[in-house]
């Protein structure tokens, strides 16, 4: 069998350490991050540095063997998940996991592809930096996996996705070659960028081994703050209320007055911050690189100001770290809250910042209207125009089974006649390519197909994921 073959000459190559056939050892990276899709590989490859991978690539391409690149396997589409047949093997890049170098002057660090998150966090915040970024998956996602799905999170309001946190990737192209990205050029204009090409790709066109990160200085002070309103409408006005007032918010986040109950419910130890209940509340958090910047005056004097507006009923500024932390810990427990009373259909979606509230509104009536009993709620990165528009069971039986397919085309169709996007943050992976195919332009699906056809002729980074 060529996967035979080509692991018999990775392994005489590289040696024994690089190739692990041990299926116990195979075993835990077969399924992905949320247990919906198993597959089957008879191998995963360890490279240790950027050579060896470009040595893997080059003899898998000889003996046409696809591989699907992995790193912290956290994916929510299931793009890290090798195909049931046996056809793939894995790439993992856990183990190049070296921080290259943190510059604090030119404020970049290289890392490998390998490097978890926080440890890249914890690294750079001993230089007094921050690598502006963070999700829920920090412990466990590579800063490879981020680029490659583009990742978002609660940040991106003030820094952007990581596309805007890049300086320069390397990467080996399909057919064995090293493209090297991290030059350094702050302006580079020879056409069409590689970089970019490999952000968001999913592993389709390459297999990223290092990626230059922007760095901005370590928060001095951090204010955060709950406030509790009547509607979107009004939340998304408090956002540009701040916002023509101070650069200093990063992060605001809409939680239904419903999402904070279950929250309350369910997740011990929580309380709500304000005394009276509300139909939306909103969590800021807004910094400053200066300590002694009055950032927690000036939030708590701009709040009185769009308490007297409307635009809120009643807010309140965290009055400590601790506090703080609680604070988020309410929205980070949306969905954990969502699962202790049964399933839930999950989308993130994302339409034009300003026809967010709209959009909300209309589509969890749409969406209880036509399936009756179950129940929607969207909430999340309303700075962003991305919320996670979840619909759970609510009084509706064999909800999963016999509604899932369903409800997501229904939620699909309605975010696509919105002028919106099926995937705000965590990309199409397996589990959506199906809906992309179906609902985007044909043009750019034309587009992306001639894109990997080009980079990728042998189609063997990572098939059946993004495009068939
Ligand atoms: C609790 C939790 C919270 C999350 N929150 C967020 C969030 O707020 N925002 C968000 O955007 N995502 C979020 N995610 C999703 C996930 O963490 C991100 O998609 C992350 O970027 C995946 O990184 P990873 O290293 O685990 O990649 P993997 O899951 O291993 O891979 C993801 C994709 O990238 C490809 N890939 C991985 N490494 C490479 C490489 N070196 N070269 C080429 N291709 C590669 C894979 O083939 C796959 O297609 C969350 C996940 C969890 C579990």
């Amino acid at each position: 069998m060529a996967t035979d073959a080509f692991i018999a000459q990775v392994r005489a190559s590289l040696g024994e350490r690089a190739v692990i056939t041990d299926p116990a050892a195979i075993e835990p990276w077969l399924t992905d991050w949320r247990g919906r899709v198993r597959g089957s590989a008879s191998a995963i490859f360890e490279p240790r540095s950027t050579d060896e991978v470009a040595t893997i690539v080059t003899i898998a391409a000889e003996h046409r063997v696809p591989m699907v690149p992995q790193g912290g396997n956290t994916g929510m589409v299931a793009g890290a998940t090798p195909p049931g047949d046996g056809s793939a093997v894995i790439l993992s890049l856990r183990r190049m996991n070296r921080i290259r170098a943190i510059d604090p002057a030119a404020r970049v660090a290289v890392a490998e592809a390998g490097v978890i998150l926080e440890t890249l966090h914890d690294a750079v915040a001993e230089n007094g930096l921050r690598f502006p970024l963070t999700i829920g998956s920090r412990g466990s996602c590579t800063i490879g996996g981020l680029a490659s799905t583009n990742a978002g999170g609660t940040q991106v309001l003030k820094f952007g996705m990581m596309r805007a946190l890049v300086a320069g990737v390397e990467a080996v192209l399909p057919d064995g070659a090293i493209h090297d990205g991290l030059t350094g050029l702050k302006k580079d204009n020879r056409g069409y960028s590689l970089d970019q090409l490999l952000i968001g790709a999913e592993g389709t066109l390459g297999v990223i081994t290092a990626v230059a990160l922007k760095l901005v200085p370590a928060v001095a002070e951090r204010c955060v703050a709950w406030a509790g309103t009547d509607a979107p409408e009004k939340a998304l006005g408090l956002l540009r209320f701040l916002e023509a007032r101070t650069s200093a918010v990063e992060g605001f986040e809409l939680v239904p007055g419903d999402s904070l109950d279950l929250v309350l419910r369910h997740i011990p130890g929580t309380r709500a911050p304000l005394s009276e209940a509300h139909p939306w509340h909103v969590l800021l958090e807004a910094t400053s690189a200066s300590a002694g910047s009055g950032l927690a005056a000036d939030i708590e004097s701009m709040l009185g100001e769009a308490m007297q507006d409307g635009l809120i009923a009643d807010a309140v500024i965290a009055s400590n770290e601790s506090q703080a932390d609680a604070f988020w810990k309410l929205r980070d427990s949306i969905s954990e809250a969502e699962r202790s009373e049964g399933p839930t259909l999950a989308h993130d979606i994302s339409v034009a910042v300003d026809a967010m509230p709209g959009f909300i509104l209309s589509a969890k009536s749409e969406v209880e209207r036509a399936f009756p009993g179950a129940i929607a709620s969207a909430f999340g990165h309303l700075g962003d125009g991305n919320v996670h528009f979840h619909v759970r069971a609510g009084e509706r039986a064999d909800f999963y089974e016999r509604d899932g397919k369903a409800v997501t085309r229904f939620v699909d169709d309605l975010v696509t006649a919105a002028g919106g996007s099926i995937s705000a943050e965590h990309g199409i992976g397996q589990l959506k390519r199906d809906e992309l195919e179906r609902l985007a332009p044909p043009g750019r699906i034309a587009a992306l197909r001639a894109i990997k056809q080009a980079l990728d002729p042998l189609g063997i980074m990572n098939p059946g994921k993004l495009v068939a």
